[in-house]
């Protein structure tokens, strides 16, 4: 997802006309949203998630070379080398190499040859989509390792697909990183209600079966029968080929502020990328920093600099809105804490404020408020003096222009009430024009509100027609 930003970026600033492009990457076809890969799983045809057909390569002058690996960088001559044996030479290289799911070293969960064994599952791209829907029947069982984002919206496509799921959650509470207690609670109940079950503070000790998966055994020492075994319990950044090239490695690449590693010509980012201790695990980040990189590479801004990302999440969890930001706990004395917890609705809302400013959010059930805590958060604006009542106005104010709609490309409500004014008013159109939509596309549901309340421009055929 990375590159495919990249890309956009550095043809927007022309740098075809200073550089000849090379992309090589290890799956199949062009680049897709990750983030829609539950479509794919669900049963929806991978194309549908495609973001840059092989079209769009040739169109731009950019060439392709899809289904190859990168061994290495021999950064003294400055040649890339494949695992299938090619070699190119390069002025400039990128590795935006992302992360791979991590295979916690469990009894069993591997076969004989080393594989996973057959039924277990990582849920990382479209072909481990493909292998997981080509292998489950409704009615089958399935035991999902991990209560995260990508845990639970598997279980969530896997039980709509007729299977009888259960996620065993390591903490005790569903997604931990995003969640407080009460949060996590209020998540697990509507989980729960969907018919997806639940086991936490629990741990998979083993796996269990003859060839393929027959359960798995918990920490408890009771046993939980399984066709299929879903590994969702963490990525770790992909350093594989940046070791190989003798790049320096912690937890991902190293990079400074202009995305640049130590080695002169070779950048790094994304999720593969570590930024002043941090590496991220959303795409928001990733996207900022491939405009920063577009600007330096180009020439466009030499100047521009990446200082790191605040972080936000806005989510559908299992058909849950949640969306969190910042810190999740108040952590001096003086830190403000606001909730509101409606336990029939089962939905909460909670600010941490510090100095008159929010340092942190979580919206589970009721995520009405999200864009403009965003923007508070954000921008690191003062809020009103009584914060809980700006929690409830802000949802019956008057949105103004200058909301953000669409977090993970930042576009403003004023920026599409100006696409669907100048034609844009369909949500195809709309989107390719504002980008609005095509990221985790969680504002859908706003873009089409805004669409539907905004006055048409009157088409001129229909006119003649009327007239
Ligand atoms: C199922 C799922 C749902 C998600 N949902 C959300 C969400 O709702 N919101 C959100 O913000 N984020 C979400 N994410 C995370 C988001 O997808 C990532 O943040 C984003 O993809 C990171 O982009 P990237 O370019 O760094 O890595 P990637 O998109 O992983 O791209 C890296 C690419 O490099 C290739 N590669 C690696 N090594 C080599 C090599 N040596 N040679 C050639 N190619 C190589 C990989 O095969 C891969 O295609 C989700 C992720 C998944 C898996």
């Amino acid at each position: 997802m990375g590159t495919c930003r990249l890309l956009d970026e550095l043809v927007r600033r022309d740098a075809q006309s200073r550089y000849e492009i090379t992309v090589f990457g290890e799956e199949r076809g062009g680049a897709y949203n990750r983030i829609l890969l539950g479509k794919v799983l669900a049963g929806e045809a991978p194309d549908s998630i495609v973001t840059k057909t092989p079209e769009w390569y040739d169109a731009h002058g950019i060439r392709l070379t899809s289904s190859t690996q990168v061994k290495r960088l021999d950064t003294r001559r400055k040649v890339v080398e494949t695992a299938d044996g090619q070699s190119r030479r390069y002025d400039i290289a990128v590795l935006a190499t992302g992360s791979q799911p991590l295979v916690p070293p469990l009894e069993g969960m591997l076969g004989e040859d080393g594989e996973l064994r057959p039924g277990v599952f990582v849920y990382r791209t479209i072909g481990d989509c493909i292998r997981m829907r080509e292998y489950v029947r409704p009615g089958d069982s399935a035991v999902v390792l991990g209560g995260g984002l990508l845990g639970l919206e598997s279980a969530k496509v896997l039980s709509d697909l007729g299977l009888h799921v259960t996620v065993v959650q390591s903490a005790k509470i569903l997604m931990n990183a995003q969640l407080d207690e009460i949060g996590g609670e209020m998540l697990a109940r509507q989980i729960e209600r969907s018919g997806i079950f639940a086991r936490l503070g629990r741990t998979v000790e083993a796996v269990y079966g003859e060839e393929r998966v027959g359960g798995v055994v918990l920490d408890d020492g009771t046993s939980l029968p399984a066709d299929l075994v879903v590994l969702a319990c963490g990525v770790r950044p992909r350093v594989d080929a940046a070791r190989a090239s003798g790049l320096p490695v912690n937890k991902g690449i190293l990079v400074n502020d202009t995305l640049a590693t130590e080695v002169p010509g070779v950048y790094a980012f994304g999720e593969c990328a570590e930024h002043r201790g941090k590496t991220y695990g959303i795409v928001a980040p990733v996207w900022e920093q491939a405009a920063v990189l577009a600007d330096v590479l180009s020439g466009t801004n030499p100047q521009d600099r990446y200082r790191g990302s605040k972080l936000y999440t806005r989510l559908k969890v299992a058909g849950v809105d949640v969306a969190a930001m910042g810190t999740l706990e108040p952590e001096l004395e003086t830190d403000q804490v606001v909730q509101i917890v409606e336990e029939r609705r089962d939905a909460y809302r909670k600010l941490i404020i510090r100095d008159e400013r929010l340092v942190g959010a979580m919206l589970v059930g009721n995520t009405a408020a999200t864009a403009t805590l965003v923007q508070l958060f954000d921008r690191g604006d003062k809020i009103p003096e009584d914060p809980l009542e700006l929690l409830c106005q802000l949802r019956e104010s008057a949105p103004s222009g200058a909301r953000i709609v669409c977090n993970c490309h930042k576009v403003s409500e004023g920026a599409l009430r100006e696409a669907i004014a100048a034609g844009a008013d369909s949500m195809p159109a709309l989107c390719d024009a504002t980008k609005a939509g095509t990221g985790c596309g969680s504002c859908k549901g706003e873009l089409a509100q805004l669409i539907n309340s905004q006055p048409k421009k009157p088409n001129p055929l229909q006119l003649l027609a009327a007239g």
